[in-house]
């Protein structure tokens, strides 16, 4: 279970909703973890059963239906989700597209939108990158035609997140292709309107209970009113989210560095070699005491950029720096977690494996690393 002891970001309100959000899991989340993994896909229940609990999209204002919280509460899922040792996409929901509709919708969509975010009874995801372009958004090749009232969109999307179970979709499109980035819209596409389908669930070295997919759009007819915010924007609302969806995978990153620490932990303290546990070797020690330190100092950091983001300070720069940070500090830490569980740490039935492998996509996704010191590169 997570320590919460030194955290300091967060209040008796959050640490109770916590143990509403422990319940859930211990019910809904950790019995099914395996057949979620083996499925490639979590279950609508399990959506549903944290839609009852109110543990989806907890910012949304009351207005709309949802508890008005704020973003400390969606870390609470986040540090769960990921000490858990899940991947299920509900924090892409809770964290980025509803705070896209709540910050850029028009009244009607969040009042169709939001409730049934809400509830779970929709599942949300987002659309930028396609076969060629990731990293250079500026490169998105999907094009929003006008035809009237309607855009026409066509183009396809790959990689993404929730894609085989979405109902929704926020496509980032060009409808202005010309004026590049400033040409980028945001449009929402309901998965049953005509034109649109899924490729497979794909095929996935970690994080396989997150249904992962390409999406085609072939002349997808919409209504001008599903734009998101105004036209032309888009880019310029990616570039005004991404802090957060950067700070939820550090986040998530922290988490799961520590659960492979107490994973490690608990299997060394228990195995045996030459007449003692594994944990008596000093390298055993050094390197759990290591891990220990970079886990401390990474708790603190998590708090502070957790702070600065609540009260409306914290920076695309430094945002990134955390996850750049966080995500390569969790790889360092599962690495050497795994290997102090020896082949047990290779088989599938102990915790550490799954934690290894979901852990190697944090360094890619939502920007790589790479991107990431761009950005904090660009600021020095
Ligand atoms: C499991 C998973 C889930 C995902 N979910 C979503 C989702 O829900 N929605 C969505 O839109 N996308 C999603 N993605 C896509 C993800 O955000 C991209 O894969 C990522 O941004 C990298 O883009 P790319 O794959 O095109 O790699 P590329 O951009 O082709 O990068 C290839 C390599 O070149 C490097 N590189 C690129 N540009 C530079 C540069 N300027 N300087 C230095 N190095 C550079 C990269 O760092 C990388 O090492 C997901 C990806 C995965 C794997």
């Amino acid at each position: 279970m997570l320590d919460l002891a030194m955290r300091t970001a967060f209040t008796d309100d959050h640490n109770a909703f916590r143990d509403t959000v422990r319940k859930v899991f211990d019910k809904e989340l950790i019995p099914n973890l395996d057949k979620f993994e083996d499925e490639g896909i979590v279950s609508r229940d399990f959506w549903r059963a944290c839609g009852d609990a109110g543990l989806l999209c907890p910012t949304v204002p009351e207005q709309y239906g949802g508890l008005g919280l704020d973003f400390g509460y969606n870390a609470v899922v986040g540090e769960e989700l990921s000490y858990a040792g899940s991947s299920a996409g509900i924090t892409l929901q809770s964290d980025i597209v509803a705070d896209y509709i709540v910050a850029y919708g028009s009244e009607e969509q969040k009042a169709k939108y939001l409730p049934k975010m809400i509830s779970g009874e929709i599942i949300t995801a987002i659309a930028m990158t396609e076969p060629g372009a990731g990293s250079d958004l500026q490169g998105v090749r999907t094009t929003a035609r006008k035809d009237g009232n309607h855009y026409v969109i066509s183009g396809s999307k790959t990689y993404i997140t929730n894609g085989q179970n979405a109902d929704l979709i926020i496509v980032v499109a060009k409808t202005d292709p010309d004026k590049g980035a400033k040409g980028t819209s945001l449009i929402l596409v309901d998965a049953g309107t005509e034109g649109f389908a899924r490729g497979r669930n794909l095929d996935k070295i970690g994080q396989n209970s997150a249904d992962t997919s390409e999406l085609f759009f072939n002349d997808v007819r919409v209504p001008m009113t599903n734009c998101l915010g105004e036209e032309n924007k888009g880019f310029i609302y990616l570039m005004s989210q991404l802090p957060q969806e950067r700070l939820g995978i550090a986040i998530g990153a922290q988490a799961g560095a520590q659960r492979a620490f107490d994973e490690a932990v608990k299997f060394t303290k228990d195995r045996k070699a030459f007449g003692k546990t594994v944990f008596d070797f000093q390298n055993t020690r050094f390197t759990l005491a290591g891990i220990k330190t970079e886990l401390q100092v990474g708790w603190a950091h998590i708090d502070w950029a957790l702070k600065r983001l609540l009260a409306g300070e914290l920076t695309a720069a430094e945002a990134s720096a955390a996850k750049l940070w966080h995500t390569e500090m969790q790889g360092r830490v599962v690495d050497a977690a795994l290997q102090l569980h020896g082949g047990a740490g290779y088989m599938n039935e102990y915790p550490i494996a799954r934690l290894w492998r979901d852990a190697r996509v944090q360094r890619i996704y939502g920007g790589t690393s790479e991107i990431m010191k761009e950005v904090v590169a660009r600021t020095i």
